[in-house]
């Protein structure tokens, strides 16, 4: 296997106070995040927000108007991109097309002044890490679509970085494709230790491969943290609406609880301090019974819409006055809820987000 003789792995890379204007647009306003030595962070935001600008300031690809990048304690800001040492993967098609696929990876060794003995023995040794040992010598029209994209890994890995970097290589990918090759570029990190960037609109794909998440909004990180705690306990309003569904559904805030129409739901500590509001309540926190009494009440209402997902289905209740509400279950006790039936709403004890109105 791959280990450290194969990266500089585990190095810490800093972003101190990263801005960058593109005349009256802050891309970045004032970034700071730490990456810690063979950490897998994702930066996660809608477009537009400055996730490219921070991979591509980290990168050394464009020049930062204030602040520093580190790696380890060597400040990199000034240096241009061939000194950075960073191995760096792209969206699809990004291969040099009349190079094989062992040409390709091995593209950067050459660069390097590596002999050709040494650059087949490390290009070989990548391939079989990405799992293309059989298909060295194929041209990427050759290939699929993952299979390039392994070999842009594999040739990214080659030149022993300091640090990864992934801007969006897999959303020219189809769904199945995109969720094998996600795996296989966290199984190859974890792997080879490296400390490593990750760059998605997509936040399955954030949640599904990184240490921690970042999520960014204006030029800014709003929120730093493991997936499960980026989902579950939303630092902020929106966080709570971009990560994830979330229903918003009338409370009022009580101190550490909240009232939810008439039930009481325990709050996240970011939410309003006190009055009323907006709750974010996750569909899958959101149980039904059926209702066959004639009982009414505030979270009494008529299911409206029902879809079937799989494993999981998502049915839409009318509540009258406080609105829709969206509740996900296991599709195999979802069966008494079709549309037309009468359900009341219950709410999981899970802490939710208060945001104002
Ligand atoms: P996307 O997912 O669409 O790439 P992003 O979150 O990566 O979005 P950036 O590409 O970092 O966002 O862009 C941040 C802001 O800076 C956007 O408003 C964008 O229009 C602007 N911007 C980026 N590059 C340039 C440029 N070269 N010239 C002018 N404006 C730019």
């Amino acid at each position: 296997p791959v280990t450290a003789e194969a990266t500089r792995a585990g190095v810490e890379v800093r972003l101190e106070g990263l801005r960058r204007q593109y005349g009256a647009v802050t891309a970045l306003d004032g970034l700071d995040l730490t990456i810690k030595p063979g950490e897998f962070i994702a930066l996660l935001g809608p477009s537009g927000c400055g996730k490219t600008t921070a991979l591509r300031l980290l990168a050394g690809l464009e020049d930062a108007d204030g602040g520093r990048v580190m790696v380890g304690d060597k400040d990199v800001t000034r240096l241009p991109t061939n000194k950075r040492d960073m191995g760096m993967v792209f969206q699809a098609y990004s291969l040099f097309p009349h190079m094989t696929a062992r040409q390709n990876v091995a593209f950067g060794l050459r660069l390097r002044k590596i002999g050709e003995t040494e650059r087949n023995r490390r290009a070989g040794e990548m391939l079989e890490l990405v799992g293309l040992s059989a298909q060295a010598d194929r041209y990427a029209h050759q290939m699929s679509g993952g299979q390039q994209q392994r070999v842009a890994l594999a040739r990214a890995l080659a030149i022993r970085p300091t640090v990864l970097l992934l801007d969006e290589p897999l959303s020219a990918l189809d769904a199945k494709v995109r969720a094998t090759l996600r795996d296989e570029i966290r199984r190859v990190q974890l792997e080879v230790g490296i400390t490593t960037l990750f760059v998605t609109h997509d936040q399955e794909e954030a949640l599904a491969v990184a240490d921690r998440v970042g999520v960014m909004n204006a030029g800014r990180l709003e929120q730093l943290g493991p997936p499960t705690e980026v989902y579950s306990r939303p630092a902020t309003p929106f966080v709570a609406q971009f990560v994830g569904l979330s229903n918003r559904i009338p409370a009022t805030v009580n101190g550490s609880t909240a009232d939810v129409l008439g039930a009481a739901v325990p709050v996240i500590p970011s939410s309003v301090d006190s009055g009323e509001g907006f709750a974010l309540v996750r569909p899958e926190a959101v149980d039904l019974l059926p209702v066959t009494d004639g009982a009414t009440g505030p979270l009494v209402g008529q299911v409206i819409a029902t879809s079937f997902l799989g494993a999981v289905s998502r049915i839409t209740v009318d509540l009258g006055p406080a609105g829709l509400v969206l509740a996900q279950m296991p599709t195999s006790q979802a069966g008494g809820f079709g549309s037309g039936s009468v359900a009341r709403v219950t709410f999981r004890p899970d802490p939710v987000l208060v945001v104002k109105g």
